[in-house]
């Protein structure tokens, strides 16, 4: 059952605030002495790619190490942007949707394998075969139009995940003739977790990442708390919806707000909803999903806004070892799963759901 509950805002003030993409990570910077009591540093890096700014953070006491860090994670993002950038038609992504058939590197064949499944388990909510209307609506080359009931029907024979066939064994992926893929919904959660990889496997503890909206924590901060992560409020982005502490998880928004145009006084936004062909009006205007597994995170963060506010709780029943949500509907309420409430706090009144 639901119960409806206040909590009093967090105090910004001792902390020091660093703004990215459209979540806000807040954390203590400067110099700590670790165990042995040598001085560990932060060392950042700002990366533009996948059409988004990106913020790395590592604490460590040996420079040489965070660099190589943060290097090896910066050539791995780039090289993700590279496979799955529906933008660039060099891409393994636009070649696979150019020929319709091709064999596939080991990390394509892992996100489309998810996200193939992510498909399914969520009933077409989120849909790999988006593509073709994405491209029409003009969020692949900003040349936006709004179409019309006759065009959306058309497309809308090409997009269902059904009309891809994957090959684990052969490595090959084939496509029906023109339906078309964009991963562009959960690839930023894959790069988090290849990231954090990365970081770990250099034994650095404690870490901050931001790809654009997606947010990945290990450790603690340097106060040796756990991170807090603070949310956009959807109906006011320079102000906050609440905030999340955590260690070790990604923490993930969507929202309609990110990315939209604007035609005779209407928004239409980037998150489309598969079975309508327009952008999703499931009367929820943003999902946080916190989560071990920043490609599923990713993924439904993008699912639940479709959803809509029944079908995510009860999706997320089905779940609720796997992941936690936010989420905030377009009447102003803020609905969260159980598994987060204890760390979260808002100004807002919420609803918890609870299993
Ligand atoms: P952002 O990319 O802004 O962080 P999301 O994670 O919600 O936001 O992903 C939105 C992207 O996902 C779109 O740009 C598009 O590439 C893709 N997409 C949009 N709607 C869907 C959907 N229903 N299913 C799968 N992918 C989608
Ligand atoms: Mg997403």
């Amino acid at each position: 059952m639901s119960k409806i509950k206040k909590n009093k805002w967090l105090r910004w003030g001792s902390v020091s605030i660093m703004c990215i993409g459209m979540l806000f990570v807040m954390c203590s910077c400067d110099k700590k002495e670790n165990k042995k009591n040598k001085l560990v540093k932060e060392y950042t890096r700002d990366v533009f790619a996948m059409d988004t700014y990106m913020t790395l953070k590592v604490y460590s006491d040996d420079g040489k190490k965070a660099e190589s860090t943060l290097d090896e994670s910066v050539r791995e993002i780039e090289k993700l942007d590279d496979m799955f950038s529906v933008g660039n038609d060099q891409s393994e992504v636009s070649i696979l949707n150019e020929s319709g058939s091709e064999f596939v590197s080991k990390d394509f064949l892992k996100v489309i394998k998810r996200a193939e499944e992510i498909s399914k388990d969520t009933d077409g909510a989120f849909d790999i075969t988006i593509f073709p209307l994405m491209e029409e609506w003009g969020f692949v080359n900003k040349n936006y139009k709004v179409l019309s009931d006759s065009e959306i029907k058309k497309i809308l024979e090409y997009v269902d995940y059904r009309k891809v066939d994957i090959d684990e064994n052969e490595d090959f992926v084939s496509i029906d003739e023109n339906s078309k893929i964009d991963l562009g919904g959960i690839v930023k959660g894959y790069a988090s977790d290849s990231v954090m990889e990365i970081i770990k496997k250099n034994n650095i503890e404690n870490a901050v990442i931001s790809l654009g909206g997606n947010v990945a924590c290990i450790g603690k901060n340097k106060d040796n708390k756990l991170w807090k992560v603070a949310i956009k409020d959807p109906d006011n982005v320079d102000e906050y919806l609440g905030s999340v502490e955590v260690s070790n998880k990604s923490v993930i928004t969507s929202g309609g707000y990110e990315r939209y145009f604007e035609k005779d006084g209407k928004k239409y936004h980037h998150i489309l909803d598969p079975k309508t062909g327009r952008p999703s009006e499931s009367g929820v205007i943003s999902v946080t999903i916190i989560s071990n597994d920043g490609l599923f995170a990713d993924a439904l963060s993008t699912s639940l806004f479709v959803m809509g506010k029944e079908k995510a709780e009860n999706y997320w029943r089905k779940h609720s070892k796997e992941f936690d949500y936010i989420l905030k509907t377009d009447s102003g309420e803020v609905i969260l799963s159980e598994g987060v409430e204890n760390n979260f706090s808002s100004d807002y009144e919420y609803v918890v759901v609870k299993k």
